[in-house]
């Protein structure tokens, strides 16, 4: 099987194109309505509103009618019209909500269905007419070359942000910041990762950027041209599990290093997929395989396009990052490296970035080379530069550090990996969702990461592979799928991608992956950068006012990840001392124990960060570590 273009009418909307009027063969639509109304009423999941604050009563649930696309099936109305899928895009640019609240219809038929009035909010100028927004598939790659995200300039200001936001709501603005320098001011000298406790930052006199509406005349203006507002509650109303209360707390999702939490859309956009489009891809078998092929190979194209590749048959959709290194290991690698050679990666590395190239190694009698790190956790680039020889065959470097957040300069080790002829091998799995990735740009042979860590489904990981180096790799796995002929003398396989992918793949989640590089794109890599290092900043002034408190990783540039340890505390008290308050951070080694070890410790507490975690979340944090710091009258070990 080939790779199968996506045409704007096959995508799943064809299905709606008939709707224009009551179908044929639907009961009564009052009828429908009361039914609905009373089933749904009885449902314990329709009693939630994922709008209200925290510990907000349940609400009773609303009777809004959902018939499903074509078939005459009803779904259950959520009481959010974000099930309403346009209000992902709407928290990501403060416009308004879905203009069409009864989710799941189509406008024409929606006008005869009863409906509940809800004030008609102004609309973004993103903001898709269809209730089906996240069925952007078929026009999904536009062109090879396009990779922007929406102009920053295309959001709305702050003043224009959604009406839904109090006024008096502090709003995280990340304008005029000192930025690099900030972190860098921080973090230089460091190499110990302590610090004399300061003034703790204040949550009530907001730091430096994130200031409450009244105080935007008060910003110091450091930078002259002021940046586009990012509404992180906006944000967080689009992921339902971040309401959730953990041991009478508010969830403090902190472990997103491990894996990050699922708007909305991505969870609408599955249950849709097994709604309407569940096949087998098999595109000319029948209408929902035809929906289901669509669906899936439009996910290959918004990957293709959030990646920067220059063809669509250069992305394989895999299990995840471990999946996708093992694949490369066990083709490239197996047809490539031999007796003698050498394969080069960094002492940051994730198991998973080690392991396989162990075996690899073992079986082939080949050679692995570290590169080192120097006392900030950055890797040495004049070290790796006397590690390349002409044996040298591949270098595998990750992009972030899962264990101390460090951000490599991968495109200065590609290059110098280029100039001794060797593939490089970039691990994604911590700097997808955290920064702007293009491929090309990288100039990166390959370059693997997991859906789950970038707001996706798990299960569902990416290898993206420069065409000419996958079209001569071997296949490794054998089965149904990736073959253009069997006889039992011989198989002729697919060209890539297909030859990657024996047997049945997991197609829903490659389309929910899809929808969650469409709500990152939404918001734009740039402003979650931007807004993540601000958080990064105030979230590491914080932790070094915590006495006893050392930081394992201060590297001038980081993401994301605030490994430390605590004195008198193991790393797994202070993660349960955490988790009684509803934070959640990940104490252990994080799969990396090389890196950690390097730094004296077998394992650290790990707070890391995403879009949708606030100052105030911090401020939290930091303050149970100070109570634990103080905690003078305990015996720790
Ligand atoms: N590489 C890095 C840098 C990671 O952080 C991880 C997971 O934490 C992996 C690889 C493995 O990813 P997965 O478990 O999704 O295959």
């Amino acid at each position: 099987m080939t790779t199968v273009p996506s045409t704007p009418t096959s995508d799943g909307l064809a299905g709606l194109s008939g709707l224009g009027g009551a179908p044929a063969g639907l009961p009564d639509v009052t009828l429908l309505a009361q039914l609905a109304g009373e089933f749904f009423a009885a449902l314990p999941s329709g009693s939630h509103d994922a709008r209200l604050p925290f510990g907000a009563p349940p609400q009773p649930p609303q009777t809004e009618l959902a018939l499903a696309n074509r078939a005459p099936a009803i779904a259950p109305a959520p009481a959010r019209p974000a099930a309403a899928p346009d209000e992902a895009v709407d928290a990501a640019t403060g416009t308004g909500r879905a203009a069409n609240p009864v989710y799941g219809v189509p406008e024409a038929y929606a006008a005869a269905l009863p409906r509940v009035e809800s004030p008609e909010p102004p609309r973004g100028p993103s903001a898709p007419s269809s209730p089906y927004y996240f069925l952007g598939e078929a026009s999904a790659y536009p062109s090879a070359a396009s990779t922007a995200s929406p102009a920053p300039s295309a959001l709305p200001s702050h003043k224009d942000a959604s009406p839904d936001v109090p006024e008096d709501r502090v709003t995280a603005r990340s304008f005029g910041l000192p930025g690099d320098a900030d972190l860098r001011a921080l973090l230089a000298g460091l190499g110990d990762g302590r610090r004399e406790p300061q003034a703790p930052p204040s949550p009530s006199a907001p730091a430096f950027y994130f200031l409450a509406p009244s105080h935007e005349e008060a910003a110091p203006a450091i930078g002259q041209s002021p940046r586009p507002a990012f509404d992180v509650q906006a944000v967080r109303r689009d992921f339902p599990i971040l309401q959730e209360r953990v041991n009478g707390r508010p969830l403090i999702w902190f472990d997103n290093a491990a894996t990050t939490q699922k708007p909305q859309a991505v969870i609408d956009r599955l249950a849709y997929f097994y709604q309407h489009e569940n096949s087998n891809i098999h595109r000319a078998a029948h209408e929902l395989a035809a929906r289901a092929t669509d669906a899936y190979a439009g996910a290959r194209n918004k990957v293709a396009r959030f990646l920067g590749a220059a063809q669509t048959e250069e992305i394989i959709f895999v299990r995840g990052t471990t999946e996708g290194i093992n694949l490369i290991a066990k083709t490239w690698g197996a047809q490539n490296v031999g007796e003698g050679d050498e394969i080069i990666v960094s002492h940051l590395e994730h198991h998973a970035n080690i392991v396989p190239w162990q075996q690899l190694a073992a079986a082939k009698g080949a050679k692995i080379k570290v590169i080192p790190v120097d006392d900030s956790g950055q890797v040495r680039l004049d070290e790796y530069r006397k590690l390349l020889t002409s044996r040298t065959k591949l270098v595998s470097i990750t992009q972030v550090s899962n264990a101390l957040g460090t951000v490599v300069p991968v495109k200065e080790i590609v290059a110098e990996a280029h100039r001794f002829g060797a593939v490089a091998v970039v691990d994604g799995a911590q700097s997808v969702s955290h920064m702007r990735v293009n491929v090309q740009d990288i100039d990166a042979d390959f370059f693997v990461f997991s859906g789950h860590k970038i707001f996706g489904p798990t299960g569902i990981g990416v290898v993206y592979g420069k065409r000419d180096i996958l079209e001569a790799m071997p296949p490794w796995q054998g089965g149904g799928n990736m073959i253009a002929d069997v006889t039992f003398e011989k198989t002729v396989y697919h060209g890539a991608p297909t030859r990657f992918e024996a047997g049945t793949g997991n197609i829903a989640d490659a389309v929910g992956l899809g929808a969650a590089l469409d709500y990152v794109e939404r918001i734009g890599l740039e402003n979650i950068a931007r807004y993540e290092h601000d958080l990064l900043v105030y979230a590491t002034r914080g932790l070094l006012t915590v006495p006893g408190l050392k930081l394992i990783g201060t590297a001038q540039d980081k993401a994301s990840v605030l490994s430390f340890v605590l004195e008198g505390y193991r790393p797994e008290e202070v993660g349960k001392a955490l988790n009684e308050e509803g934070i959640a951070v990940r104490s252990g080694h994080h799969c990396a124990q090389p890196i950690l070890r390097r730094f004296g410790q077998e394992a650290t507490v790990r707070p890391s960060l995403a879009f949708y975690n606030t100052c105030e979340e911090v401020d939290t944090l930091v303050a149970v570590l100070k109570r634990l710091a103080g905690n003078t009258g305990r015996n720790a070990r």
